[in-house]
């Protein structure tokens, strides 16, 4: 890894320290977002850094860059680490306080700001051609996951409990309908129809989500944003899940069964070649 960003400067990754009475490190007070960069340039970067906004102002912290300087620090941090793909990752705190206190509204505090970037591998072949198992699991986190924020630990129990069944990926169930994944989006295909949860409070706004949605009205494929229960995730003819660093996954079996007829399917086929094909573009520098 080349150098890293941290309040203002930036240095090798050694050198990054953060106080321990810094309140991400205390009470996981912090957002964060994750960039894919494509040949050097950020990908759908106004979006990432709109989601960025929408998640500070909904825990009260103030955004500590312009979106300009956004782009400055990030462009730089790309440049620095030369792999021809990467992944950005930043994060936001509100800051170190002199004494534990869960209350913030004691005397304002200077947010924390680190970003990395780390060589981003595309997802393997394999996945793509043959899919992922997965297996429906209680949605056990609360009621502000529209909110990108690094208190993970439903995610991460989640996923990790997707692993030990032997599966790549909890899909989340909440009063009997599907939500999204434990790091991801949810899609699933009917008769044809692509349908996708509409963006709520109980789920991320993925910007692989709204760039597929976006692709699916640009080339006139039939799909519709609506809530799935998990009797239509189970008869589902296709499963896929997204997001910005393992693109679009198609699930072959969900709690060890097979979806649809256990293959890939067409509409995912077709979909992740849009998809594809609008990485290229952003490659090129035809699209951001
Ligand atoms: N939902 C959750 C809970 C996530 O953590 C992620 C990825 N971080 C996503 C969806 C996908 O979002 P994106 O396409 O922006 O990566």
């Amino acid at each position: 890894m080349g150098q890293v960003y941290l309040n203002g400067e930036f240095m090798p990754l050694e050198q990054a320290c953060v106080p321990v009475m810094d309140r991400g490190f205390l009470f996981g007070d912090g957002v964060y977002e994750v960039i894919p960069a494509y040949g050097g340039r950020l990908f759908r970067l106004p979006h990432h850094l709109h989601r960025l906004h929408n998640s500070l102002t909904a825990v009260r912290i103030p955004n500590p860059l312009t979106e300009t300087e956004w782009r400055e620090v990030l462009t730089q941090l790309v440049r620095w680490n030369k792999s021809e793909d990467q992944s950005v990752y930043l994060q936001v705190t509100r800051g170190v306080q002199q004494k534990r206190d869960h209350a913030f509204s004691g005397q304002p505090l200077k947010p924390t700001v680190f970003a990395m970037s780390n060589p981003l591998q595309a997802p393997a072949t394999v996945p793509l051609t043959t899919g992922i198992k997965a297996v429906s699991l209680d949605d056990v986190r609360w009621q502000h996951c529209n909110i990108k924020a690094i208190t993970l630990l439903p995610n991460v129990l989640s996923r990790q409990e997707a692993i030990d069944k032997g599966a790549a990926e909890a899909i989340l169930i909440r009063n009997g309908y599907a939500i999204e994944g434990a790091a991801s989006n949810l899609f699933i295909v009917r008769q044809g129809m692509i349908i996708t949860p509409p963006n709520s409070h109980l789920l991320l706004p993925g910007i692989t989500r709204d760039l597929l949605v976006e692709l699916a009205a640009t080339h006139a494929r039939p799909y519709r944003t609506a809530d799935i229960t998990l009797e239509e995730l189970r008869q589902a003819d296709e499963i896929w899940l997204t997001s910005s660093t393992r693109e679009l996954l198609p699930v072959v079996e969900l709690d060890g069964k097979p979806v649809g007829n256990g293959q890939p399917g067409p509409i995912y086929r077709d979909m992740h070649r849009l998809y594809r094909d609008y990485k290229d573009r952003v490659r090129a520098g035809e699209a951001d």
